[in-house]
């Protein structure tokens, strides 16, 4: 059949590529540790940025309400599982949002689909949107019937001149990442603002990597800029930070209600499970209680930052517990995650779709969980690693 001979030719071409993608099994011992073949590997690969996962707190909810309530939700939101817990965590968002309102989605990928496509949904709407923004950012313009242009990666006067002079009957939206997921960087939101207050655009944040991890108590990238109020939609995940699953959209009561009637990743999909409502209650009230482990994380990726620079490994510039190595080929990339998983370390390699063809990269996250030796260690890893491939810094080699 034609289309079984076209799929086995992309798989081999993508095997040749270096790119192809495969699943491996392995389950969590610990907040920073899984388990493969009865051997314990040390995780550095995971949005579990607070290591909530494993917190007494949070498991101890998850497993009450599944002692109290069952298992599955049996319905979606507007049928029967609209849980009253739902109401609770969309509460608990706002405030700490610091939003009118909150609506929970079943993941970060269907609240960006979601909105984006609701919102955006006339062919007079234009969508500017960063180059490097999210897969289910992307997605949700492909979905929207608003035309979209792409801007350079956070060049805020390439983004002026395209707001100037593309032809809008419209609305304007602006759509960013708070954090970029694969670099680390920070999006430029009090410039974005400015230039949306100047051509009535419409902003959202994606702040999937931004929650819990920067901001004053990890409140995100609008907090970050002390930018409450001035951004129309902020989005985000409870499976990063918050150690649960599920996304939200936090903003105006009018652009909620909306959304309820109009999103149809959320109209059409059974609602979450109350376990899961219950771990990110249980996850955000540990955040709120003890906000120091925002600062704790960040003093973390700064340790495993500067040790890594000034052996020389060379770093693409973030400032988040995202920690890019820059390689380049995607067969190379590949290699030294294998170097490093030899020592049991399990590090990403991020290849093209996921980064642009010539920019794969390792990709560390560094958790609160991890204790100094761990970042010790895996510093002492890649820096072997990194020097046995000769992809250090010239000076450093
Ligand atoms: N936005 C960004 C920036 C992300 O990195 C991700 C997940 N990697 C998502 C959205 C999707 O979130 P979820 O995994 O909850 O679907």
């Amino acid at each position: 059949m034609q289309k079984l001979t076209q799929i086995k030719t992309q798989l081999l071409f993508m095997q040749d590529e270096a790119v192809l993608r495969q699943l491996h099994e392995f389950h969590l011992a610990d907040s920073v540790h899984v388990c493969i073949k009865n051997q314990k590997y040390l995780l550095m690969a995971s949005n579990n940025y607070l290591g909530l996962t494993h917190h007494p707190a949070v498991k101890a909810a998850a497993v009450s309400a599944v002692e109290e309530y069952g298992t599955g939700s049996g319905g979606s939101r507007l049928t029967s599982g609209n849980h009253p817990l739902y109401g609770l965590l969309e509460q608990d968002i706002a405030r700490f949002k610091q939003t009118e309102t909150a609506l929970i989605f079943n993941s970060g990928y269907m609240s960006n689909i979601g909105t984006i496509s609701a919102l955006a949904n006339t062919a007079a709407d234009v969508i500017f949107s960063d180059a490097l923004n999210h897969a289910s950012i992307i997605d949700g313009c492909r979905l929207a019937r608003a035309k979209t242009v792409i801007y350079p990666h956070s060049n805020m006067a390439a983004l002026a001149n395209l707001l100037k002079n593309t032809p809008c009957s419209g609305q304007r939206f602006i759509i960013t990442d708070g954090v970029f997921s694969m670099d680390g960087d920070i999006a430029c939101l009090e410039k974005i603002v400015y230039l949306a207050e100047k051509y009535d655009g419409f902003v959202i944040v994606d702040d999937a990597h931004a929650t819990g991890v920067i901001g004053i108590g990890g409140r995100g990238t609008a907090v970050y800029y002390g930018l409450c109020g001035r951004i129309q939609l902020e989005l985000g995940t409870l499976s990063k930070a918050l150690a649960a699953e599920g996304g939200f959209a936090a903003g105006s009561q009018l652009v909620i209600d909306y959304l309820t009637n109009k999103a149809r990743s959320f109209i059409f999909s059974t609602a979450l499970s109350p376990a899961t409502l219950a771990a990110a209650r249980a996850a955000l009230q540990v955040l709120l209680t003890e906000p120091y482990r925002v600062e704790r994380l960040a003093l973390k990726a700064a340790r495993i930052k500067d040790k890594l620079t000034l052996a020389g490994v060379h770093l693409l510039k973030s400032e988040t517990p995202i920690v890019p190595i820059r390689i380049g080929a995607a067969s190379q990339s590949m290699d030294f995650a294998e170097k490093l998983y030899a020592e049991k370390l399990i590090v990403s390699a991020i290849r093209p779709p996921t980064v642009p063809v010539g920019s794969s990269r390792l990709r560390l996250t560094i958790t609160d969980a991890h204790l100094v030796e761990d970042i010790d260690k895996a510093s002492d890893i890649i820096i072997h690693a990194a020097r046995t491939m000769g992809i250090m810094n010239s000076l450093n080699k």
